[in-house]
């Protein structure tokens, strides 16, 4: 179909919750994308962090073709082979002995706040209290909207889920006054990225881990999006040298196929017991499998060294452009997740609807930081292509301004 009359069907018969580009995009293949007129697009969003090996990666591919002609889905009233191997994969990799599997971020958010619950239960000490961070996200379902603190994705939805409380980010004095030894956890994506591709200053998520260990509360680190390579190591908190008890994943783990996981200790992950929490699709054979592809492929195809050495060239160049144009404030980040935050006033989405007609994909977020995800597997010749239409489009706004 052509962009035209999937627009069409789209707003006549699909939920409108989504402000969408007057685009639709049909295909993929690496870090390039069509639409349904043809036109290809060089994309630095990826799926928001989801196909951190590019579009259909062979791999993958492959990898879900074979599971498909074997096994789609069976319950989990049965072992999964496949689920069991990613398990495994995944623990073998990280501080975790455990995987509870879903199939989306928010709902292995959910899996963790009500980790955390069981665990103090079980223990016969009523903790509820969950405390996490302003301009964080973690999902949109109930308790994960309940954990995000930011006002705009909870108006119209109250009451929420109870004894949430927000504090700043980086700020462990905040941290110190807020935690009581009513706190369960804290929850907190080591580096935020709707929030604005916010990095925590080196020995921030370090001296939360004290804080947790001093008051006995569970530190949950919210990895759907900075997992799974994005930050040039497998798992972001390798960066900070610091361990959590729970940890949840999601966007980049399969390659692009939905799924969740929600990791934990042995100590913590004993208090979910059968029959404790379930879900029908999760850990099913067709995103494990996929899953297991994805996850060999980051770690053995050497994607991690590409996401550090051609994030540190996307860096350079962008900051490049910030001496360039002085209404660019600041370019932050790590490995492929990079945030570049103008001043006050730049209208950013403005800037990315001009890069999409250029043909280059990027979004906005936290309103005015431009948000770079490319795929962990992108070159330094697209890292050149994206500069040049980008630099085009702040030429493009500068102009628009000045006249
Ligand atoms: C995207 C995201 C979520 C929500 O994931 P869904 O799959 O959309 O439910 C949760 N936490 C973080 C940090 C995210 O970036």
């Amino acid at each position: 179909m052509a962009n035209k009359e999937i627009i069409e069907l789209t707003s006549k018969h699909v939920a409108n919750t989504y402000g969408r580009f007057p685009i639709a995009i049909v295909k993929g293949e690496g870090c390039y994308v069509w639409d349904g007129d043809g036109k290809r697009y060089l994309d630095f969003t990826s799926g928001l962090a989801v196909c951190n090996l590019g579009h259909c990666h062979p791999a993958v591919v492959a990898a879900i073709k074979a599971q498909a002609e074997k096994l789609i889905h069976i319950s989990n009233l049965y072992h999964i082979e496949t689920q069991s191997e990613l398990a495994s994969i995944l623990t073998g990799h990280s501080f975790a002995d455990k995987v509870f599997l879903c199939n989306s971020g928010a709902e292995a958010n959910e899996a963790a706040i009500k980790l955390a619950r069981k665990y103090f239960s079980m223990k016969g000490d009523g903790r509820f209290q969950v405390i996490s961070m302003e301009k964080s996200f973690h999902g949109r379902t109930f308790g994960a909207l309940a954990a995000t603190g930011q006002k705009k994705f909870q108006l119209g939805f109250e009451p929420l889920l109870e004894k949430f409380t927000y504090v700043p980010f980086d700020d462990i004095a905040a941290l110190k006054a807020a935690i009581s030894p009513k706190t369960a956890a804290i929850m907190v994506e080591p580096i935020q990225g709707e929030g604005g591709v916010n990095v925590p200053s080196r020995e921030y998520l370090k001296e939360v881990k004290k804080v947790c260990e001093e008051f006995g509360a569970l530190l949950i680190f919210d990895e759907v999006q900075v997992g799974m390579g994005r930050t040039g190591t497998l798992f972001a908190y390798e960066n900070f040298d610091v361990k959590p008890d729970i940890m949840t994943l999601a966007k980049g783990l399969a390659g692009g196929v939905a799924i969740g996981a929600m990791l934990a200790t042995d100590e913590v992950a004993a208090a979910f017991t059968p029959g404790a929490h379930a879900s029908t699709f999760g850990g099913n054979p067709l995103s494990t499998a996929a899953g297991i592809a994805a996850v060999n492929t980051v770690l053995n195809e050497g994607v991690l060294e590409n996401c550090r050495s051609v994030g540190g060239y996307l860096v350079k160049k962008l900051n490049g452009l910030k001496t360039e144009f002085k209404f660019i404030r600041e370019i932050r980040g790590m490995g492929l997740i990079i945030g570049m935050e103008l001043d006050e006033g730049v209208k950013g989405g403005d800037i990315v609807k001009d890069c999409l007609a250029k043909g280059l994909l990027i979004n906005c977020v936290g309103d005015k930081t431009l948000r770079f995800i490319p795929a962990l597997i992108v070159k330094e010749k697209e890292v050149d292509e994206m500069i040049g239409i980008l630099k085009a489009s702040l030429d493009w706004y500068k102009e628009s301004k000045s006249s």
